[in-house]
């Protein structure tokens, strides 16, 4: 058994349509366990600060945009090789490229307003999870 956690993040565009409890549900269904939740909106340097590797990207200033145009849902997902278990359940990034029943496939509004992000890597989860979250909050 290779238990994980990973960072979860449903964007605005998913908020803004009511479509938390649909995402949720797929992320359940895959067998991954909601360990932590809660509902946010991101200031614009907030958004910068957790996009930061994304800075010199020609994209930078409309995703920060977009990410606090509205509320998002943070969560800490738990399960067995979570990290890529939850990239393979969210789809491509563009969701022209998303397989179906993919997250991204299913509610995906464009290559911006694509309704997740997961965390890339183990090392990555655990900075992105302590980012939103204290270890009081993720309860097993
Ligand atoms: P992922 O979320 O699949 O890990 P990236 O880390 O490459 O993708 O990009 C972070 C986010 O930036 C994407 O989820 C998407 O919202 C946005 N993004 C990525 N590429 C583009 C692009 N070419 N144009 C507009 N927005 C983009
Ligand atoms: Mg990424």
């Amino acid at each position: 058994m290779n238990i994980q956690q990973t960072l979860s993040i449903l964007k605005p565009d998913v908020t803004r349509r009511n479509l938390t409890g649909k995402v949720n549900a797929k992320i359940e269904e895959a067998g991954l366990r909601i360990l932590a939740q809660k509902r946010l909106h991101l200031s614009k340097s907030q958004a910068q600060q957790f996009y930061a590797v994304h800075a010199e990207r020609s994209f930078f200033n409309d995703l920060c945009e977009f990410m606090c145009a509205g509320p998002s849902v943070v969560q800490v997902l738990e399960g067995e090789n979570a990290v890529a278990r939850y990239r393979d359940i969210m789809g491509a990034t563009n969701p022209a490229n998303a397989n179906p029943g993919t997250i991204r496939h299913e509610f995906a509004e464009s290559i911006e307003a694509n309704s997740v992000h997961g965390s890339d890597s183990l090392e990555n989860a655990a900075i992105e999870i302590g980012f939103f979250f204290s270890k009081i909050e993720i309860v097993g």
